[in-house]
Protein backbone atom coordinates (compact mmCIF):
# COMPACT_ATOMS: atom_id res chain seq x y z
CA UNK A 1 0.00 0.00 0.00
CA UNK A 2 0.91 3.12 -0.87
CA UNK A 3 0.65 6.84 1.06
CA UNK A 4 -0.40 10.07 -0.84
CA UNK A 5 1.61 12.71 -0.16
CA UNK A 6 -1.66 14.98 1.01
CA UNK A 7 -2.12 12.85 3.92
CA UNK A 8 1.15 13.51 5.34
CA UNK A 9 0.18 17.22 5.61
CA UNK A 10 -3.72 16.14 7.03
CA UNK A 11 -1.70 13.64 9.35
CA UNK A 12 0.55 17.01 10.65
CA UNK A 13 -3.07 18.82 10.82
CA UNK A 14 -4.76 15.80 12.81
CA UNK A 15 -3.87 11.78 12.81
CA UNK A 16 -8.26 11.69 13.62
CA UNK A 17 -8.48 13.62 10.55
CA UNK A 18 -6.50 10.95 8.38
CA UNK A 19 -8.66 7.81 10.01
CA UNK A 20 -12.15 9.92 8.96
CA UNK A 21 -11.02 11.13 5.60
CA UNK A 22 -8.94 8.37 4.20
CA UNK A 23 -9.89 5.48 6.16
CA UNK A 24 -13.49 5.54 6.73
CA UNK A 25 -14.16 7.74 3.46
CA UNK A 26 -16.02 10.65 5.17
CA UNK A 27 -16.30 14.18 3.98
CA UNK A 28 -15.78 17.11 5.41
CA UNK A 29 -19.04 18.84 6.30
CA UNK A 30 -17.55 22.85 5.03
CA UNK A 31 -18.31 22.12 1.58
CA UNK A 32 -19.03 25.77 0.63
CA UNK A 33 -14.84 26.28 1.93
CA UNK A 34 -13.93 22.93 0.48
CA UNK A 35 -15.33 24.12 -2.96
CA UNK A 36 -13.96 27.68 -2.95
CA UNK A 37 -10.62 26.09 -2.28
CA UNK A 38 -10.91 23.75 -5.30
CA UNK A 39 -11.80 26.61 -7.46
CA UNK A 40 -9.65 28.96 -6.71
CA UNK A 41 -6.73 25.80 -7.06
CA UNK A 42 -8.37 24.57 -10.48
CA UNK A 43 -8.38 27.93 -12.02
CA UNK A 44 -4.79 28.60 -11.07
CA UNK A 45 -3.97 25.56 -13.17
CA UNK A 46 -5.97 25.66 -16.15
CA UNK A 47 -4.27 29.45 -16.46
CA UNK A 48 -1.09 27.70 -16.01
CA UNK A 49 -1.41 24.96 -18.11
CA UNK A 50 -2.75 27.42 -20.95
CA UNK A 51 0.59 29.42 -20.46
CA UNK A 52 2.55 26.55 -21.09
CA UNK A 53 0.70 26.00 -24.37
CA UNK A 54 1.56 29.63 -25.21
CA UNK A 55 5.15 28.78 -25.02
CA UNK A 56 7.15 29.62 -28.88
CA UNK A 57 3.40 31.80 -29.61
CA UNK A 58 3.75 35.15 -28.08
CA UNK A 59 6.08 38.11 -29.48
CA UNK A 60 6.85 39.85 -26.41
CA UNK A 61 5.27 40.29 -22.79
CA UNK A 62 2.56 42.41 -24.25
CA UNK A 63 1.20 39.87 -26.09
CA UNK A 64 1.53 37.31 -23.76
CA UNK A 65 -0.76 39.63 -20.99
CA UNK A 66 -3.09 39.73 -23.71
CA UNK A 67 -3.62 36.23 -24.20
CA UNK A 68 -3.28 35.03 -20.31
CA UNK A 69 -6.39 37.62 -19.70
CA UNK A 70 -8.64 36.44 -22.34
CA UNK A 71 -7.52 32.76 -21.22
CA UNK A 72 -8.71 33.49 -17.87
CA UNK A 73 -12.22 35.13 -19.12
CA UNK A 74 -12.53 31.53 -20.78
CA UNK A 75 -11.72 29.79 -17.88
CA UNK A 76 -13.87 31.80 -15.27
CA UNK A 77 -16.99 31.35 -18.16
CA UNK A 78 -16.33 27.64 -17.97
CA UNK A 79 -15.82 27.38 -14.46
CA UNK A 80 -19.12 27.45 -12.31
CA UNK A 81 -20.63 24.66 -14.95
CA UNK A 82 -16.72 22.26 -14.27
CA UNK A 83 -17.50 22.30 -10.46
CA UNK A 84 -21.28 22.53 -10.32
CA UNK A 85 -21.79 18.55 -10.78
CA UNK A 86 -19.12 18.16 -7.63
CA UNK A 87 -21.09 21.09 -5.44
CA UNK A 88 -25.02 20.41 -6.33
CA UNK A 89 -26.73 23.06 -4.56
CA UNK A 90 -23.72 25.79 -4.16
CA UNK A 91 -23.96 28.94 -5.88
CA UNK A 92 -20.41 28.90 -7.10
CA UNK A 93 -20.45 31.89 -9.03
CA UNK A 94 -19.04 34.63 -6.34
CA UNK A 95 -16.25 31.91 -6.18
CA UNK A 96 -15.70 31.73 -9.21
CA UNK A 97 -15.71 35.51 -9.58
CA UNK A 98 -13.53 35.74 -6.26
CA UNK A 99 -10.59 33.18 -7.47
CA UNK A 100 -10.31 35.07 -11.06
CA UNK A 101 -10.02 38.17 -9.48
CA UNK A 102 -7.02 37.19 -7.46
CA UNK A 103 -5.70 35.04 -10.62
CA UNK A 104 -5.93 38.31 -12.67
CA UNK A 105 -3.47 40.00 -9.82
CA UNK A 106 -1.41 36.83 -10.08
CA UNK A 107 -0.94 37.93 -13.97
CA UNK A 108 -0.24 41.65 -13.03
CA UNK A 109 2.50 40.22 -11.07
CA UNK A 110 3.83 37.95 -13.34
CA UNK A 111 3.88 40.44 -15.98
CA UNK A 112 6.29 42.89 -13.65
CA UNK A 113 8.49 39.41 -12.57
CA UNK A 114 8.90 38.75 -16.70
CA UNK A 115 9.49 42.56 -17.55
CA UNK A 116 12.28 42.48 -14.64
CA UNK A 117 13.74 39.29 -16.21
CA UNK A 118 13.75 40.86 -19.71
CA UNK A 119 17.02 42.89 -18.34
CA UNK A 120 19.02 39.65 -18.45
CA UNK A 121 17.08 37.42 -20.99
CA UNK A 122 15.58 36.99 -24.26
CA UNK A 123 11.56 36.77 -24.07
CA UNK A 124 12.04 32.92 -24.65
CA UNK A 125 14.23 32.09 -21.73
CA UNK A 126 12.41 34.61 -19.60
CA UNK A 127 8.78 32.76 -20.30
CA UNK A 128 10.83 29.50 -19.54
CA UNK A 129 11.77 30.15 -16.12
CA UNK A 130 8.21 31.67 -15.43
CA UNK A 131 6.51 28.53 -16.58
CA UNK A 132 5.75 25.12 -15.18
CA UNK A 133 7.36 22.24 -17.14
CA UNK A 134 4.68 20.35 -15.79
CA UNK A 135 1.16 20.78 -14.06
CA UNK A 136 -0.83 18.04 -11.95
CA UNK A 137 1.96 15.74 -12.43
CA UNK A 138 1.60 12.27 -11.11
CA UNK A 139 4.36 10.29 -9.30
CA UNK A 140 4.69 7.45 -7.00
CA UNK A 141 7.49 4.76 -5.85
CA UNK A 142 7.40 1.44 -4.68
CA UNK A 143 10.62 2.27 -2.82
CA UNK A 144 9.48 5.23 -1.12
CA UNK A 145 6.03 4.02 -0.41
CA UNK A 146 4.41 7.02 -1.74
CA UNK A 147 2.36 8.58 -4.52
CA UNK A 148 0.99 12.07 -5.45
CA UNK A 149 -0.07 14.60 -8.04
CA UNK A 150 2.65 17.91 -7.70
CA UNK A 151 0.60 21.04 -8.97
CA UNK A 152 3.89 22.08 -10.40
CA UNK A 153 6.86 21.26 -11.77
CA UNK A 154 9.68 23.87 -13.14
CA UNK A 155 12.79 23.89 -14.23
CA UNK A 156 14.62 20.86 -16.56
CA UNK A 157 18.08 19.65 -14.84
CA UNK A 158 16.97 21.81 -11.56
CA UNK A 159 13.80 20.25 -11.59
CA UNK A 160 11.72 21.02 -8.12
CA UNK A 161 7.55 21.11 -6.69
CA UNK A 162 5.67 24.11 -6.24
CA UNK A 163 2.71 23.07 -4.08
CA UNK A 164 -0.39 25.29 -4.20
CA UNK A 165 -2.26 26.87 -1.33
CA UNK A 166 -5.56 28.59 -0.52
CA UNK A 167 -5.89 28.41 2.35
CA UNK A 168 -4.58 31.06 5.65
CA UNK A 169 -0.68 31.08 5.36
CA UNK A 170 0.94 31.46 8.94
CA UNK A 171 4.22 33.19 9.40
CA UNK A 172 6.59 30.60 8.77
CA UNK A 173 5.36 27.14 6.61
CA UNK A 174 2.37 25.14 7.98
CA UNK A 175 4.17 21.51 9.18
CA UNK A 176 1.81 19.33 7.13
CA UNK A 177 2.56 21.97 4.49
CA UNK A 178 6.69 20.90 4.45
CA UNK A 179 5.98 17.07 4.99
CA UNK A 180 4.19 17.49 1.32
CA UNK A 181 6.48 19.35 -0.34
CA UNK A 182 9.25 17.27 0.47
CA UNK A 183 7.69 13.69 -0.47
CA UNK A 184 6.95 15.88 -3.76
CA UNK A 185 10.67 16.22 -4.04
CA UNK A 186 11.75 12.89 -2.84
CA UNK A 187 9.32 11.75 -5.63
CA UNK A 188 10.23 13.80 -8.21
CA UNK A 189 14.03 12.94 -7.38
CA UNK A 190 13.42 9.22 -8.03
CA UNK A 191 10.93 9.63 -10.94
CA UNK A 192 13.29 12.26 -13.17
CA UNK A 193 16.43 10.55 -12.22
CA UNK A 194 17.94 13.35 -10.12
CA UNK A 195 20.19 12.91 -7.94
CA UNK A 196 19.00 15.92 -5.42
CA UNK A 197 16.68 18.28 -5.10
CA UNK A 198 17.36 20.88 -2.54
CA UNK A 199 13.90 22.53 -2.24
CA UNK A 200 10.82 22.75 -3.32
CA UNK A 201 7.65 25.27 -2.28
CA UNK A 202 4.52 26.17 -1.12
CA UNK A 203 2.87 29.21 -2.64
CA UNK A 204 0.27 30.64 -0.33
CA UNK A 205 -1.75 32.17 -3.19
CA UNK A 206 -4.11 34.77 -0.98
CA UNK A 207 -0.61 36.33 -0.12
CA UNK A 208 0.85 35.36 -3.40
CA UNK A 209 4.27 34.45 -1.90
CA UNK A 210 6.45 31.13 -2.78
CA UNK A 211 7.73 29.88 0.26
CA UNK A 212 11.17 27.54 0.28
CA UNK A 213 11.10 23.73 2.00
CA UNK A 214 14.51 22.85 2.40
CA UNK A 215 14.75 19.38 1.87
CA UNK A 216 17.32 18.65 5.25
CA UNK A 217 17.90 14.97 6.03
CA UNK A 218 15.94 15.21 8.86
CA UNK A 219 12.60 16.31 7.07
CA UNK A 220 13.36 13.25 4.83
CA UNK A 221 13.55 10.98 7.77
CA UNK A 222 10.11 12.92 9.45
CA UNK A 223 8.48 12.03 5.79
CA UNK A 224 9.31 8.15 6.00
CA UNK A 225 8.06 8.64 10.38
CA UNK A 226 4.65 9.54 9.02
CA UNK A 227 4.08 8.11 6.11
CA UNK A 228 4.51 4.92 8.68
CA UNK A 229 2.52 6.28 10.72
CA UNK A 230 -0.63 6.92 8.07
CA UNK A 231 0.15 3.29 7.02
CA UNK A 232 -0.86 2.17 10.22
CA UNK A 233 -4.15 4.33 10.36
CA UNK A 234 -5.11 2.80 6.49
CA UNK A 235 -4.54 -0.59 8.28
CA UNK A 236 -7.27 0.13 10.68
CA UNK A 237 -5.20 1.98 14.10
CA UNK A 238 -7.87 4.84 15.27
CA UNK A 239 -6.18 7.53 16.88
CA UNK A 240 -7.76 9.07 19.84
CA UNK A 241 -10.09 12.36 19.17
CA UNK A 242 -8.38 15.68 20.08
CA UNK A 243 -4.79 14.01 19.90
CA UNK A 244 -3.44 17.66 19.91
CA UNK A 245 -5.13 18.41 23.31
CA UNK A 246 -6.44 22.01 23.13
CA UNK A 247 -9.52 21.05 20.75
CA UNK A 248 -8.72 24.19 18.82
CA UNK A 249 -7.89 22.67 16.00
CA UNK A 250 -11.72 20.77 16.16
CA UNK A 251 -13.20 23.76 16.09
CA UNK A 252 -12.07 24.90 12.05
CA UNK A 253 -12.11 21.55 11.46
CA UNK A 254 -14.61 20.15 8.89
CA UNK A 255 -14.94 16.81 10.42
CA UNK A 256 -15.79 17.72 13.97
CA UNK A 257 -19.61 15.91 13.92
CA UNK A 258 -18.92 13.49 12.44
CA UNK A 259 -15.80 12.90 14.34
CA UNK A 260 -16.98 13.20 18.00
CA UNK A 261 -20.07 11.29 16.99
CA UNK A 262 -17.62 7.87 15.93
S1 LIG B 1 -12.54 17.22 14.93
FE1 LIG B 1 -10.60 17.41 16.02
S2 LIG B 1 -9.96 15.30 16.47
FE2 LIG B 1 -11.55 15.22 14.89
S3 LIG B 1 -10.44 15.15 12.97
FE3 LIG B 1 -10.94 17.28 13.37
S4 LIG B 1 -9.19 18.12 14.46
FE4 LIG B 1 -9.03 15.89 14.54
Amino acid sequence: MKVNASSLGSYAFCPRSVYLSDYLGIAPSNEAELAEGLIGHGIRKELFLRQRSLLGKVGDAAELEVLLRSELVDISCKAASVYSKRFPGIDLKLFVSAACSEVSEDITALMERLQYMLSDMDLDKALRNITPVEVDYYVSSDTLGLTGLIDLVYGGKNSYPVELKTCTPSDTIWEGDKLQVCAYSMLLEESLGLKTIPHGFVEYTRIRERRPVVNMEKLREKVLGVRDCVLDILGGTTPDICPHGSGRKCSSCGLTDKCYEI
